[in-house]
C-alpha cells in the first residue's frame, strides 16, 4: 500500500467524501479512509438528504445520478397524546421539481455514490481502514495509523471527517475527551418494507413524491420527537431522544420505539409492512455551543466530528452541512498546498470560510434551539393543550360553546399556566 499523500481524511461519510472529492479535483493525491467494508456501511440516519447546493456545485444535477429515494413534496407534524392526535400539513408545488428541496435516501447507496465520485476524481479509497492514531513530527500533525496494518500513512494535513464521537478530533486535542450528555441525542430507527402503491395510496403520493412527517408528544414524557418518511418501497419510522433525558427516564430506547410503532395513530400508517432492520445512531444536538476547536496544526475538523448539525426541532440537517464544511475543509487544504504552509494560522481560513457560509450564520442563528428543546412541556403538555383545543373546537354536543380566545387562556391556564406558556413562547421566539 502506498504511504505517502498529499492530503489524508479520516472517514467517507458526506463531509469526508466531500472534502476528498475537492482535494481530488484540484489535482491532489488524497487518501479517503473508510472503517466500514465499503463507505455508508456503518452510517445511519433519520433520512431527509436535504438541498444540497454545495454538492450541485462540485457535481451538477447530481439528482439524475445519485441513488435517491423521493423527492419530499409533502410535509407534516402530528401532535400526539395517548388517545388524540391533531396533524398540520403543508404542501407545495414548488417543492415538486427539481432541484428538489429534499429527498429520503439510504445511507450505503448514498455514502457509497458520494465517495465513488471522489475516487473517479483521482482519490485513494482505502476500505476496512480503521485510523487508531495519528502521526505527530515536530508538533504538528504528519500522519495517521491503520488498526491492524504495519507502517505510518504519511500526509502534511489530516482532515478529521469520523463522525459525531470523533477519536481524532479527541486525539488532536481540539474536542473534550467527554461528551456533555445534555448536548447529545439518540435516534432509533425501524425500517418497514411495503409495497410501493401501498405507500403511495396511504399517504396520497404520485410520480417520486415522497411523505416526510414529524411526531410531537409520543416518547413516553422522554425530551425528543418521532418522525416517518416515505421511501419507494418501505417506511423510516423512528424517534430521536436527548441522551441526558432519556438516561433519567430509564427507559429503553427499544422500548419506546415498540410503544410508538403500536399507537394507533402510527399502527395505522405502518399497518401490514414487515420489519426489516433497526438501527441507532448518536446525534451532536448541542448546536452552535458545542462547536469545539475546527484546526490545528495540520488538521482540519469536519461535519459531525465537529458537531455541525443544525437540529431546531423543527429540522433536523446534517448531512448538507456536513457536506458544505467538507468542501470548504477541502478547498482550505488546496490553498495550504499553494503556500506550502500547513499550519494553524493557515488553516484557520476554513474557520472563516466556514463564519461567512450559511452552515455557521444557521447555526449561530439557532444557537439557543438547544435551550427550547429542553422544556420538558413540549413533549407532555404542550401536545395535550393542542389536542385537548382542538376536541373542544370541532365538539358538537349541544352545549353552549366556549369562544375560542376564551378557550385558549382556559386549556393554557389548566394545562401549562400562564406565566410557564409566557416563558415558553419567549424561549421559542428567541429560539426561532
Ligand atoms: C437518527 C438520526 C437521524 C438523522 N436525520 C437526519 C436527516 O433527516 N437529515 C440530515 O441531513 N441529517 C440527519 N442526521 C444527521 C446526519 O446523519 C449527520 O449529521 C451526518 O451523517 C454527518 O456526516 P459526517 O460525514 O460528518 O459523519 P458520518 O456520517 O458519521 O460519517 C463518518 C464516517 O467516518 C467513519 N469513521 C469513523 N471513525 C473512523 C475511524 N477511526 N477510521 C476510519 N473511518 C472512521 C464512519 O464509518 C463513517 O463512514 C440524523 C442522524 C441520526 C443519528
Amino acid at each position: 500500500m502506498k504511504k505517502q499523500f498529499q492530503a489524508i481524511v479520516v472517514g467517507a461519510g458526506p463531509a469526508g467524501s466531500s472534502a476528498a472529492l475537492t482535494m481530488a479535483r484540484a489535482g491532489l493525491d488524497v487518501a479517503l479512509l473508510e472503517r466500514g467494508t465499503f463507505p455508508g456501511e456503518k452510517n445511519m440516519f433519520g433520512g431527509i438528504l436535504h438541498r444540497m447546493a454545495s454538492i450541485e456545485e462540485v457535481v451538477p444535477e447530481f439528482w439524475t445520478a445519485a441513488p435517491l429515494e423521493r423527492h419530499i413534496a409533502k410535509k407534516g407534524t402530528t401532535f400526539m397524546t395517548g388517545e388524540a392526535s391533531f396533524h398540520v400539513q403543508h404542501e407545495t408545488v414548488n417543492f415538486d421539481h427539481a432541484p428538489y428541496n429534499g429527498y429520503t435516501i439510504f445511507r450505503p447507496r448514498f455514502d457509497r455514490w458520494l465517495a465513488e465520485e471522489a475516487v473517479k476524481a483521482g482519490a485513494t479509497l482505502i476500505t476496512r481502514a480503521m485510523v487508531d492514531d495519528l502521526v505527530l513530527k515536530d508538533g504538528r500533525i504528519a500522519g495517521v495509523t491503520i488498526a491492524g496494518r504495519a507502517g505510518e500513512l504519511i500526509a502534511p494535513v489530516v482532515v478529521a471527517a469520523d463522525g459525531v464521537l470523533s477519536f481524532i478530533a479527541k486525539r488532536a486535542g481540539l474536542r473534550q475527551p467527554k461528551f456533555d450528555a445534555g448536548q447529545m441525542a439518540v435516534g432509533v430507527k425501524a425500517l418497514i418494507d411495503m409495497p410501493r402503491e401501498v405507500i403511495d395510496d396511504r399517504f396520497g403520493l404520485v410520480r417520486d413524491q415522497g411523505f416526510a412527517n414529524e411526531f410531537v408528544g409520543c416518547t413516553g414524557g422522554v425530551r425528543g420527537g418521532g418522525f416517518l418518511y416515505t421511501n419507494y418501497d418501505s417506511l423510516s419510522v423512528g424517534l430521536v431522544f436527548h441522551l441526558a433525558s432519556l438516561r433519567t427516564s430509564a427507559k429503553t430506547p427499544y422500548d419506546l420505539l415498540n410503544a410508538f410503532l403500536e399507537q394507533p395513530q402510527v399502527a395505522k400508517l405502518v399497518r401490514g409492512g414487515r420489519l426489516q432492520e433497526y438501527s441507532a445512531h448518536v446525534i451532536p444536538e448541542g448546536g452552535y455551543n458545542m462547536i469545539p476547536e475546527l484546526v490545528g496544526n495540520g488538521i482540519l475538523v469536519a461535519g459531525d466530528a465537529a458537531a455541525l448539525c443544525n437540529a431546531t426541532g423543527v429540522n433536523l440537517e446534517g448531512i448538507n452541512l456536513a457536506s458544505h464544511s467538507g468542501i470548504l475543509a477541502g478547498r482550505t487544504v488546496v490553498e495550504a498546498h499553494e503556500r506550502n504552509d500547513f499550519s494553524k494560522t493557515t488553516l484557520k481560513r476554513y474557520k472563516e470560510r466556514l463564519d461567512l457560509s450559511w452552515v455557521m450564520k444557521d447555526l449561530k442563528g439557532f444557537r439557543n434551539a438547544p435551550k427550547m428543546l429542553h422544556i420538558d412541556r413540549i413533549y407532555n403538555e404542550y401536545p395535550e393543550l393542542v389536542c385537548s383545543m382542538m376536541e373542544h373546537i370541532y365538539r358538537i354536543d349541544g352545549t353552549p360553546k366556549t369562544s375560542i380566545p376564551k378557550l385558549i387562556m382556559r386549556e393554557v391556564k389548566e394545562k401549562v399556566g400562564l406565566k410557564n406558556a409566557i416563558s415558553d413562547l419567549l424561549t421559542a421566539w428567541r429560539a426561532l
